[in-house]
């Protein structure tokens, strides 16, 4: 039978990126578990080549539940531009380089916009969120976001690709957002929703 719901003592989050353990750590606060990451383990990150954002999270989530031995949850995310047939998608984390170097990517994304006629500076921050047990069974669920291109780079919060990042409805970017506000709208925090009602119904209101 399909197990889904989680009934474990202990997680893994399967990343290596601090800002994205801090925000996972603290949406799995209320589950009162032991929430621990690929970083306390001495894992490699596996090869993410997958063709979509479900499919990189199945690939990490499923990797550390193997090594582990413990249900792990993996995010994969990232922030794609119409104007830009949807780049840098599940390349985002990639067009940072490997000294994660977020300023000379928003800059890239800066010039690349600029040559664009008539753009329409839509974009979308996108989360799939997937929950391994060692035996494969999985879960993997994905959210969405919609919002706005915005440059100069504005506030110092958040991470990545946060300061040119306006979401639909408002004014300021994600950077400039009081992070528990941010948690509270964006595409992680819809994807959680779903994983929520599907994996942990005690946590539904
Ligand atoms: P990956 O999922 O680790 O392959 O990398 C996703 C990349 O997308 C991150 O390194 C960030 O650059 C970007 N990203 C994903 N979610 C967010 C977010 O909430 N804010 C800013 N950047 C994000």
């Amino acid at each position: 039978m399909k197990q889904n719901v989680f009934n474990h003592k202990k997680i893994v989050i399967a990343s290596h990126n601090k800002g994205k353990v801090i925000e996972i750590k603290d949406l799995l606060k209320p589950l009162k578990i032991n929430v621990l990451s690929a970083i306390d383990f001495d894992l490699k990150e596996p090869i993410e080549n997958g063709l979509s954002f479900e499919e990189n999270a199945l690939i990490k989530s499923s990797y550390v539940s193997k090594k582990t031995g413990i249900p792990s949850l993996s995010d994969d995310s990232g922030i794609c531009f119409s104007d830009l047939d949807n780049e840098p998608g599940i390349y985002s984390a990639r067009w940072a380089g490997e000294n994660k170097d977020f300023k000379s990517a928003m800059h890239k994304i800066n010039e690349l916009i600029k040559k664009i006629k008539n753009p329409s500076y839509s974009c979308f921050f996108v989360c799939a969120l997937s929950l391994c047990w060692p035996d494969g069974n999985n879960v993997t669920v994905s959210g969405q976001i919609k919002g706005k291109f915005s440059w100069p780079p504005k506030g110092k919060n958040g991470f990545g690709y946060d300061p040119i990042f306006i979401p639909l409805k408002y004014n300021q970017t994600f950077a400039e957002m009081n992070p528990k506000f941010k948690h509270s709208i964006s595409h992680r925090a819809l994807a959680f929703k779903k994983l929520i009602s599907l994996c942990f119904p005690s946590l539904e209101n």
